[in-house]
Order: structure tokens, then sequence, then C-alpha cells
């Protein structure tokens, strides 16, 4: 067998020099290239006739140099142009090199050569610019389908190629298949050996799409068998709290001001169940903005608290916590809770006290933001683990916080609607619940999308709002991955809005790159009325609560995720007026134009993810980014969507037979499962 462990440095054509160029590309050993999968294919394989070209295509023809190459003249010194006239039998192309010399002494007039490359028309002259060639027999540049690599660095792409073909060579045409024979079988995949090499040079696309359809199966299946093996051994290996069937929930929902809907009692029902079964809870509760999660959480912290536990609720920011510090306070403290705050901001002193009485059981409920993450935050008995991710925290941080308990219950709150077949592999590793109802009587927000001219009448409808006692958001989009320029471009915003347009009002601006405090007493300012209008970059997304905050103007919609808008739009409509989001876009294509009118038509977050997927269709869905979707090497959880749901049914199964995968002809199984938990799961999941 080959060693796929041996250092890239040994493949043909890989010198000290290619092998750091490589090296940065993440690529070590002969396992690494082999593994490192082009961005695309160029199909140099199917000749076309001279005439019948169009402008701006790239092609492949077959011709004859009719002259000698020419060198000609420049005005520009160190510039040498060589042109090169050829024929085929339908009409005639220039060709073009710079700088390149030796090509002089190659062509020889009346044999045949096929050029490949980009061709411009000009005045109805058919020319290519520096094309890549061969002579007719030969099929080293051409001929072919070629592959794309996605970085290079230094390296060419015709090297990399190069070294890909050597290194491809090494391996003899006998890799180890990696998946089980019976499912190579059963889903008449195409072996690993072959798969790898048709990935790079397939003869034809379907072969191509044979082999890419193996490898996103396989890698799928790695990351969705490791979520599921983690969440059977949670179930499997420990053991947790078996909280009091004697606590009844229905005593602190009795208190409440309204009633709970069907779905939050449904939920309720399965956390509950959860809870008083010693198996450890871990389980994601899906909901939309403003479904109803806080309460529920409530209610089960209730639970934990009355049963003799404490709980510890993470936030993603300091408002959101605070924010939750006074709900929680309002519905439980009199029942004798006892809830405190724990963000960066207390003091010193403050913070020595909490953690000492929550070490000695003073305190019931912590609610916090990564601060309860440190080491010296020592629960006395904490029972439940409430995570409100607006971005996921992740399996890491979240093993962290249960880890200040013995195996408590956890829950996991997430806002973003995602639907089911992403949320099994996103959160692969917990039971899902959701929330699909939101309660009665809300009003829907009103949308509207509009362009540019609009600008004034959307100003005036701010206008009239801020005059009827409301407060507008301004949403700007990122710019880029770039806190500076995002700053600048919310600053110049606000400039044009507070100077030109709203003069009398007082207009504020908040973004990524102010501190924390500076942060926090804006939004407090806004919280309270004292700031008219408040214009943002995405920092709003998280859920802020401010009831008498009607309109929203979102700029550049075009730039943002529908999933996005939903959520930003969600900071709207959460008091008794009528609210509003207005949409500005620029732009004039009719998938934009029916992502905007999706928004338009629809409140309900399941349906606008489920059209952001299908009109998208790519990796920008929810930003990956941002939300922490694990990074896969061929897979694309969007474009292989139907592919995903097969591999989630063929992991069930597979471990609904063979739960410890200890079966010998799941052997294979278990070694990519214990890979993606070297790799994988822990850094990027
Ligand atoms: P989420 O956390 O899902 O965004 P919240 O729990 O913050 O939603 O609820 C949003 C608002 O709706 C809160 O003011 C909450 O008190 C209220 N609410 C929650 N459930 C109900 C219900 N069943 N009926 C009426 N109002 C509710
Ligand atoms: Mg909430």
């Amino acid at each position: 067998m080959v060693d796929l462990k041996q250092d890239v440095k040994y493949v043909k054509g890989v010198g000290p020099n290619r092998a750091t160029l490589l090296n940065r590309l993440g690529i070590y050993s002969l396992g690494d290239l082999i593994t490192y999968f082009p961005r695309e294919h160029e199909d140099r394989s199917k000749p076309q006739k001279i005439t019948g070209l169009t402008d701006g295509q790239e092609a492949l023809i077959e011709a004859i140099p009719v002259a000698k190459m020419t060198e000609v003249a420049t005005h520009k010194r160190n510039m040498k142009i060589y042109k090169l006239v050829v024929r085929d039998e339908t009409g005639s192309c220039i060709i073009t090199w710079f700088n390149q010399s030796y090509l002089k002494n190659i062509f020889k007039v009346g044999e045949a050569y096929k050029f490949f490359g980009k061709v411009s028309i000009k005045s109805g002259r058919v020319e290519m610019n520096s094309p890549v060639f061969d002579k007719q027999e030969r099929n080293k540049n051409t001929g072919k389908i070629i592959p794309i690599y996605p970085l290079t660095y230094n390296l060419s792409q015709n090297t990399i190629r190069q070294i890909m073909e050597n290194g491809l060579k090494l391996t003899k045409d006998n890799l180890e298949e990696t998946l089980p024979e019976y499912l190579v079988q059963e889903y008449h995949l195409m072996p690993y050996n072959q798969a790898i090499h048709k990935i790079h040079f397939p003869d034809n696309f379907e072969e191509f799409n044979q082999a890419r359809k193996r490898l996103v199966f396989e890698e799928l299946l790695g990351v969705q068998i490791a979520l599921m093996s983690l969440k059977n051994s949670y179930e499997r290996d420990s053991t947790g709290i078996e909280f009091s069937k004697d606590v009844k929930m229905s005593d602190v929902i009795n208190s409440l001001p309204f009633q709970l809907t069907k779905a939050q009692l449904r939920v309720l029902e399965e956390i509950d169940g959860d809870m008083e079964n010693p198996k450890p809870m871990n389980r994601l509760l899906q909901g939309d903005v403003g479904s109803g999660k806080t309460v529920v959480a409530m209610i089960a912290a209730y639970k934990a608290v009355k049963c003799g536990y404490q709980v510890a609720i993470m936030a993603p920011t300091a408002i959101l916590a605070s924010q939750h510090l006074e709900s929680f306070k309002d519905l439980l403290e009199p029942f004798g809770i006892r809830c405190e705050l724990l963000i960066s901001s207390v003091t010193k002193k403050k913070k020595e006290e909490i953690l000492e009485k929550l070490q000695s059981g003073q305190i019931d409920i912590l609610i916090g933001t990564h601060a309860i993450l440190e080491d010296n935050v020592i629960f006395q008995n904490l029972g439940l683990v409430v995570t409100d991710e607006q971005h996921r925290f992740g399996v890491k941080q979240r093993s962290k916080v249960a880890s200040k308990g013995n195996n408590p219950d956890t829950l996991v709150m997430t806002a973003t609607p995602i639907p089911r077949t992403l949320a099994l592999i996103l959160y692969g590793d917990l039971d899902i619940s959701v929330i699909d109802e939101l309660p009665p009587n809300r009003k829907k927000i009103e949308t509207f999308a509009v362009t540019k001219n609009m600008t004034q009448r959307v100003n005036g409808f701010i206008k009239k709002q801020i005059e009827q006692g409301r407060q507008a958001y301004i949403v700007c989009p990122l710019v880029e991955d770039n806190e500076e320029i995002n700053a600048k471009s919310v600053l110049e915003l606000a400039q044009t809005y507070k100077e030109e347009i709203f003069p009398e009002y007082r207009v504020e601006y908040i973004h990524g790159k102010l501190k924390a405090k500076e942060k926090d007493a804006i939004m407090e300012d806004f919280k309270n009325g004292k700031i008219n209008i408040l214009i943002s970059t995405t920092v709003i997304e998280v859920g802020v609560n401010v009831p008498n905050a009607s309109i929203m103007v979102v700029e550049n919609a075009e730039r943002f995720g529908l999933a996005q808008l939903h959520q930003l739009r969600g900071r709207v409509g959460r008091g008794e007026y009528q609210s509003y989001c207005i949409l500005k876009y620029q732009g004039n294509n009719d998938v934009l134009r029916q992502r905007m009118q999706v928004m338009v038509d629809t409140n309900d977050g399941f349906i606008i993810s489920e059209k952001d997927l299908e009109l998208r269709g790519t990796g920008e869905f929810f930003g990956t980014k941002q939300h922490g979707l694990p990074e896969f090497k061929i897979a694309n959880l969007f474009e292989d969507m139907q592919s995903l749901k097969s591999v989630q049914s063929t992991a069930m199964k597979i471990l609904a037979k063979d739960p410890k995968l200890e079966e010998p002809q799941n052997e294979k199984l278990k070694k990519i499962v214990e890979e993606k938990f070297k790799e994988n799961i822990e850094n990027s999941l």
C-alpha cells in the first residue's frame, strides 16, 4: 500500500521551494495533496471551428500555422509581441503572445496544433491571446478536461496540475477503499481509488459527477455519523440528574399573564420528559424570533431550581443577558428564586460577591455572557445549562459550561430558522424541539421593498413615525470583512441622516468597532427613548427588545441573506404598535426581486429560510462563517441537500443497528469518525 503520510516533498517535481508553497496551502503529505480538490474544471476536450466562435468565450481550435511566427515592433521598449496566423477549413485566427521569444522556433508552418484560450473578435477578426497549446496528436495542455485549483499562491495552475499528476502516479492506482464495501455496493458509489483520480482528471463530466458524489457522500456521512455517535454516547455513557416529578411546571405556567401556545406546551412537555429522565438532556430549542423561547427556558429553570439545583443561562451579548435578567426576575422572583447577572462589566467587588454566593448556593440562576465560562465561576450544584445561541457556540464551549456541573441538562436555544435537514448536521449531537407557532394577535410587520427613487417617501414615512412618538432603526450592511471600513460606512451614513435629512432629531450610530461599554450606553439610550433614530451595522441583529421601535429601514438590502433580514426585522414589531420594515435595494435581476418579494410576502422564518436556500443555493445562506457551519472539503450543504438527506437516513440506519460501530463491517466507518473527532469536530463544530 502507498504511504499517504509521506512528505509531499518526495513527489516528483516538488523541490524545497515548491514544498514550502504547498505547505502554505495546507498540503504537507501525499494524502493532503491528492485530497486538494479542484475548484472547477475547464473543458478543453472539444474542438470548435474558427468561424462560429463568439467574442469572450474560451475555446479549443485545431489549426495550422500559415505563416512564420513574427515579432512585431511595439512602442514599449521592453515588450516583445509575437504573432502567429493560423487557419482551419472555416477561417483564420491571429494568435498573440507577449515576451515569449522561445516560442519563435516552436511552430512549423503546415503542421497542425491545438490552441485553447480566450477568444476576442474585433471588427470581424478572430484573435486569441496567450493560449495554451499542443501539437495535434498530443494531449498535454489540451484535448481533455483540466482541473483548476482554488488557491495556488505562486504555483501556476500548470505546475500544481503536474504535481498532482505525479502524486497520483505514486499511489500506483491502488488507494485503499475508505468506505465499507456494503455501502459502496448499496449506493452504487465509485470506489475510492477511482474517485480520487477522477475528481482531478475525469475523462468526461459524468465521471466527475460520479467521483464527486462519492466523495461528498463520504464526507457528509463522516460528520453526520460522528455527531450522532456523540449524541448516542452522551445518552449511553453518562448518568445525569433525574429531576423530581413532584415539581410541576404548571405552577409557574399558571402565573403567566398569557396562555402558552400549543407549540410552547408541546416543547415544554419534551423538556420536562428529558429533565425527569436520568439521562442528561441535550436539546436544541428552535423557534422564530418572538415565538416565546425565553419563557420556555424560564419555566425549565423554575423546575430545576425547585428541585434544588442551580441554573446557568448563557447569552451572546451583555445587552441580551441584562434583558434576560429582567425577564427572569419578573417571573421567578415571586417564587423566591434568586437571579444574578455576570457580565464582564461588573465591578471586581461585585464579581467576588457573586462568585462566593454562587459557590455557597445563595444564587439560583446565574445569567451572563462568556464570562460564565471562566474557570473561577464555580457552582454549588449546577443542574441546567441554557445557552441562547445567536451564533453557534460549538460543541466544545457547550461542554465547557456543562462540565461545571455533574452532567447537567443542556438546552440550546436558537432563533435561526434552519430547515430540519440542516439542523440535523449542524446540531446533530442534539435532540430537536421546534416552536413553530407565534403567540396569537401578533401584528404582521408590514414590509416594503423599494429602490432608490423612493428615498424621499421613505424619509417622510420615518418622520411620520417619529412624530407619533416611535423610534427607527436604520441598518447598513457589512461592506466587507473589515470592521474599520464598516465603521466608516456607518459613520458616513449617520452623518447624512444627522446633518442633512433629520437635523431635528437625535440620531446615533453603533457599530462593531465601538467598545462594549459605548454600545451598551447607546442601546440603553435608545431603549429609554432618548434616541430617535439608531443607525447600525448588524450588531443589533442580536435580540434586543425595544417595543417602541416601529420602523426599520435596511440599506442595500440586496447584500443580506434572507435569513439575516428576517432576524433583523424581528427587532421591530415587539410592542403594541403596527411596525414596518423597508428594504431599500439596488439592482435589477429576477432572483433579487424574488428574494425581496419573499420578505414582503411572509413573516414566517422557516418559509424564508427554505426560499433563501432555493433562490441562492450557495453557501451564502447564513453567511457561513458567522453561523459557524463546519467547513467541508468538498461537500456544499446547499447544493448537496439531496445527498445530505440520503446520508442522514443512512447514518440513522447504521447507528440503529450498530450504535458503537463495533461490527467488523463498520470498522472503516469507525475510523472515519475517529478522524473527524481528531481534526474536524473539535475545531469547526
Ligand atoms: P423569543 O425568545 O423566542 O424571541 P420571547 O420569549 O422573548 O421570544 O417572547 C417574545 C415576547 O412574547 C415576550 O414579551 C413574551 O413575554 C411574549 N410571549 C411569549 N409567549 C407568549 C404567549 N404564548 N402569548 C403571548 N405572549 C407571549
Ligand atoms: Mg429571545
